[in-house]
């Protein structure tokens, strides 16, 4: 679905509260936090600036953000887990803005940690800058996951296949689904008004996943390290506009 402009001017409004979220999350980071109180300050962004949770209630999620903490790939409820010198935490937040959404998440460390965490982090991230230049008018759909893909497999890292970016707009998770790989050049074309939320998970070891008894938390099958950055996404004429910025 293609986005007039005043709709993906909404959508600006609510990636700018995501935006503040990740700011305000992040500022809070530190050993001994837990990560109910990085859901209590992201709340606290939400009611301040009158915008609704898309996380919170969705299919009986309990928070408005979740946290992700090391092995923990993505959908992690926060609750009383204490974050720890060493860690990296995932923080995945949303907002929905005069019925339009944003959609974002960053991987932060807990105070100082070791060397493959801080790469794999880096990694992430810049699979999520080749992803977000991919995203220009007349490529298609599988060009943004051969970018991350290239990215993270090229640092030595494997891309987790069953969790995938989304089409958003008033709907947190519309079609077309955006996957993390695959070849380029196939599936739908990108055009402007098209907006993606586009989340490359990228694990140290192997890309297998496994879902926690809680039937929310995913985590490495191996138990390596996993770390996601996402934004959402618009196709501009002019190329690619991030609309989860402050
Ligand atoms: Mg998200
Ligand atoms: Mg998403």
């Amino acid at each position: 679905m293609r986005r007039t402009p005043e709709e993906i001017a909404k959508m600006r409004r609510a990636g700018r509260v995501v935006a503040e979220m990740h700011a305000r999350t992040r500022e809070a980071i530190r050993p001994g936090v837990t990560t109910a109180e990085l859901d209590k300050v992201a709340r606290e962004v939400l009611e301040r600036r009158g915008a609704r949770s898309n996380f919170l209630g969705y299919h009986g999620f309990p928070a408005v953000i979740c946290t992700s903490p090391n092995d923990m790939i993505v959908h992690g409820i926060p609750g009383d887990h204490r974050l720890e010198e060493g860690d990296i935490i995932s923080v995945d937040c949303g907002a929905i803005v005069e019925g339009y959404h944003g959609d974002a998440a960053y991987t932060a460390p807990v105070g100082g940690v070791r060397e493959e965490a801080r790469r794999l982090m880096e990694v992430t991230e810049v699979s999520l800058q080749a992803a977000i230049e991919a995203m220009v008018d007349g490529n298609r759909i599988s060009d943004i996951g051969h970018a991350v893909q290239t990215v993270a497999e090229g640092a030595g890292f494997s891309v987790v296949r069953e969790y995938v970016g989304h089409a958003i707009g008033t709907a947190m998770h519309e079609e077309p689904q955006v996957p993390n790989y695959g070849p380029p050049g196939r599936g739908p074309r990108l055009r402007p008004g098209l907006v993606l939320a586009v989340e490359p998970m990228v694990n140290a070891g192997s890309p297998g996943t496994r879902l926690l008894a809680d039937g929310w938390s995913v985590v490495t099958a191996d138990g390596s390290l996993s770390a996601h950055f996402e934004h959402s996404i618009a196709v501009g004429e002019d190329g690619p506009e991030v609309l989860t910025l402050p």
